[in-house]
């Protein structure tokens, strides 16, 4: 057996996948050839290095560091996304916000009883396209303001993630 031979048969002699004649000819070739001993080292770590992979698993130590840097990551993450509360929550809320349109409106009413305001004639002094436009912006700032300050909360695609 030559060299060339020799080194075609060498995975399957350190894989032990050859048959008798050829890993006894490329014994016999390894005890007279420096070279092809070498080869056989390198295929020998490689094997080694893929059977000891193979078996790897975190130390206690990578364990303990993995486990403190996930905790890190749940602890930065909650301090990242505080509960926001963008809008009054709750009976509280409701209350004030309803009586606060009660007193907005009791007052224009009011002020429009006494004479003090003339909302009819207020209300002609504005042209068509200036209420279109008012109408325009009232539309506008009740739709998108509530998404806007909900965007930060979820991704604008609509996926909805856990935590
Ligand atoms: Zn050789």
């Amino acid at each position: 057996m030559n060299c060339r031979e020799c080194e075609s048969k060498l995975a399957g002699y350190v894989l032990d996948d050859a048959p008798e004649e050829v890993r006894s000819a490329c014994a016999a070739h390894l005890r007279t050839c420096a070279s092809c001993r070498e080869t056989l080292a390198q295929y020998m770590s490689i094997v080694e290095a893929i059977s000891s992979e193979a078996e790897a698993a975190p130390s206690a130590s990578e364990s303990a560091a993995l486990a403190l840097a996930l905790a890190q990551v749940k602890l930065e993450s909650a301090v990242a996304h505080p509960v926001a509360a963008p809008v009054p929550q709750g009976f509280l809320g409701f209350v004030l916000a309803s009586a606060a349109a009660f007193v907005l409106v009791a007052t224009v009413l009011a002020l429009q009883t006494l004479g003090v305001i003339d909302i009819p004639a207020f209300a002609r002094s504005f042209n068509p396209a200036a209420l279109a436009l008012t109408f325009v912006i009232i539309v506008f700032v009740t739709s998108f303001v509530p998404i806007a300050v909900t965007a930060c909360r979820r991704p604008l695609n609509g996926m909805t993630f856990m935590g």
